[in-house]
Parts: C-alpha cells; structure tokens; sequence
C-alpha cells in the first residue's frame, strides 16, 4: 500500500505543471510534493526546460528540485533529468525540438544527438513509458 511513509525519502523525476500539459502551477506541485514526503522532484516539460530559481529553492528548503525534460522517441518517452535549463533549452533550440507538439516523435537522428548531450552534461536519462508502437517491422 503506497502512503506517506513509503513516499518519505523517494524522489519523482517525472513531472509535469501548466507551464507544460499539466493541471496545477509549479509551486502547487511544488507543495504537494512536499506534502506526500518526497525529497526530490524533477520538472520535466516535453521539450523545454524550466528554470529553477533562488527563490524558488528558498520556499521549498526540504525539497530538492532538479530541471530536466521530456522527448517523445518512436520508442516511448524518457526524461532527462539534472541540466541547466538555460544550456538545455539552447540544445533544444539548435536540435529544432524546443516547444515543439509533444505529440510528435523526435527523429533518431535527433535523439542520438540529445542523449550525447545528456552524457556529455552528466544528465539522469530514464524512460517513463514505452508506446505501444511497433517499430521493429
Ligand atoms: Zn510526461
């Protein structure tokens, strides 16, 4: 049974807020993070990177929050967690991904550059779920 005491010391490097898809503002998820005993959190929009400023790391002393981003791939979608938004999203930028439709899959081309970025930058690269697309016919 998941509750708070399972949540305490665990992080989520898997969320979204309305400066993306999501429903509820930064500091609202920000809150209820804290609230469930997570430790550590990371803001991953599709394609861009947020910004996490000083003052946001003030009001959220107990909680770690780390930037990172989403890409769609043919292969699903994964984050990449622990950049610097500024650099990520000039990365994003160049690689013609920053705000594009989520929707859309990045080419492997594209996604090769990326996850060397992500190495090159010591970035945290996870998958978050596979779709059901078959690629390998
Ligand atoms: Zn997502």
């Amino acid at each position: 049974m998941i509750n708070e005491a399972f949540l305490s010391n665990y992080t989520d490097y898997h969320l979204h807020t309305n400066l993306g898809d999501g429903k509820n503002s930064l500091p609202q998820m920000l809150k209820g993070a804290l609230k469930i005993g997570l430790k550590t959190v990371a803001v991953t929009e599709h394609n861009f990177s947020v910004h996490i400023n000083k003052r946001l790391r003030k009001w959220f002393p107990d909680l770690d929050i780390l930037s990172g981003f989403e890409l769609s791939s043919l292969l699903g979608h994964f984050v990449i967690v622990g950049v610097d938004a500024f650099r990520a999203n000039r990365m994003l930028a160049d690689n013609q991904v920053l705000k594009k439709s989520w929707h859309a899959p990045i080419k492997e081309e594209i996604i090769i550059k990326i996850l060397e970025w992500a190495k090159e930058n010591k970035a945290c690269v996870a998958w978050c779920s596979i779709l059901p697309i078959n690629i390998l016919n």
